[in-house]
């Protein structure tokens, strides 16, 4: 079976882990701090609070921030469910924003107009408490215009980097910004499915002192991060990450220029293999260099019914292809909820309803791509 996703587990990484469980101490000890270092100095931010995963860091990112009941969080359409589901879980409401048809990341100029519309109407516009944009399978968001949407509304933005450690703009002036150093947070995952993995984990990222105690607090059931006597100031979860993740992490870290190296050179293996073929391989936009956490293709409009019997040949020729994300929108719950109709994000439809997501991870070969491609002709 060639693999969707494999996550690149070695020797060090088991021998990182053992380590931690021989030594008994399993949780609150010095591997997270150590782990959250590692991610801050890479990611290029002062500060990362290390959670159980980037739900957490999602969720404890626009509590931090005031989200509350009755509130509006603009986000993209087109994501996995936890971008949408932790606004939910504050109380507040999504506004769900239209995609670029080529980079899949929310449209700014889609934005803008609904930015415009919002806070226009004073008694909306005070409700509005952030804008959340997605790194979209590991590729930044137009984040110069983001930000100066953000400005000019004086919105935060919390970035979703779930999938986009490591993705940076290449840009005359922004040489290397990292993915998690745009807005005020940002969020990562380390999932399987993600760059790195801790099995589940997350992390939060910022430059702001103020806020990255919060979040410490937040973690960790409301105690005062700086107090050395057990003090509480908030009421706060238990999402911390334990010992033995952080340790993995730690493993995996050293291996992230390996693994972003070779998904690069994977992607763009795939590119030239698709050629002639009647899909869109993964577009990059300008000054971007994205990371590929996944390699998503787009069918044209006339195979779309044909996507779903694709999946399964492919899975009978051993070959594990998935869908894209998700129409957030017009899932069950958001749907039945808020009455979203088709065509309300006609982007997010065309593209939700045709893309189809190849194997890519560290372990494959380029013949198994050969594979992969040949077959993925002929099921066409
Ligand atoms: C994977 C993912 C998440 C959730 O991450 P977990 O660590 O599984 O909670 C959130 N947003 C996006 C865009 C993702 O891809």
């Amino acid at each position: 079976m060639i693999r969707l996703a494999s996550p690149f587990i070695g020797e060090e990484d088991l021998q990182a882990v053992r380590e931690v469980l021989e030594s008994g101490r399993l949780v609150q000890g010095l591997k997270v701090a150590e782990f959250e270092r590692a991610v801050s100095n890479y990611v290029g931010t002062k500060y990362a609070v290390a959670v159980s995963s980037c739900t957490a860091a999602l969720h404890i990112s626009l509590l931090t921030l005031g989200v509350q009941p009755g509130d509006l969080v603009v986000t993209t359409a087109y994501s996995w469910i936890a971008t949408a589901n932790v606004i939910e879980l504050c109380g507040a409401y999504p506004i769900f924003v239209d995609i670029c048809p080529d980079t899949f990341n929310i449209d700014s100029k889609c934005l803008k107009t609904t930015l415009g519309r919002l806070m226009g109407n004073p008694a909306i516009a005070k409700r509005v408490k952030a804008i959340l944009p997605v790194h979209t399978f590991g590729q930044l968001s137009d984040m110069l215009e983001i930000l100066r949407l953000a400005e000019y509304y004086n919105l935060p933005v919390v970035e979703d980097a779930a999938c986009a450690l490591g993705a940076t703009a290449l840009d005359a002036t922004l040489e290397g910004q990292q993915a998690g150093t745009w807005g005020v947070m940002g969020c990562f995952s380390f999932h399987p499915r993600k760059a790195i993995t801790t099995g589940e984990g997350g992390i939060v990222t910022t430059n702001d002192s103020r806020l990255a105690h919060i979040l410490k607090a937040l973690r960790n059931h409301g105690q005062d991060p700086e107090s050395l006597s057990p003090d509480f100031i908030m009421p706060g979860f238990n999402y911390r990450m334990t010992e033995f993740q952080a340790a993995f992490g730690l493993a995996q870290m050293t291996k992230l220029d390996y693994i972003i190296t070779t998904h690069r050179r994977l992607a763009a293996n795939y590119d030239e293999l698709l050629i002639g073929m009647p899909v869109q391989s993964p577009k990059v936009s300008e000054g971007s260099w994205p990371i590929y956490q996944s390699y998503v293709v787009l069918l044209p409009e006339y195979m779309l019914s044909r996507r779903q019997s694709i999946i399964e040949q492919l899975k009978r020729d051993g070959i594990e292809t998935t869908i894209g994300t998700l129409n957030i929108p017009m899932t069950n719950y958001f749907r039945s909820r808020y009455g979203y109709q088709t065509n309300a994000f006609p982007v997010t439809d065309r593209v939700a309803s045709r893309c189809l997501t190849l194997p890519l991870h560290c372990w494959l070969r380029e013949n198994d791509q050969e594979k992969v491609v040949r077959y993925f002709n002929e099921a066409c």
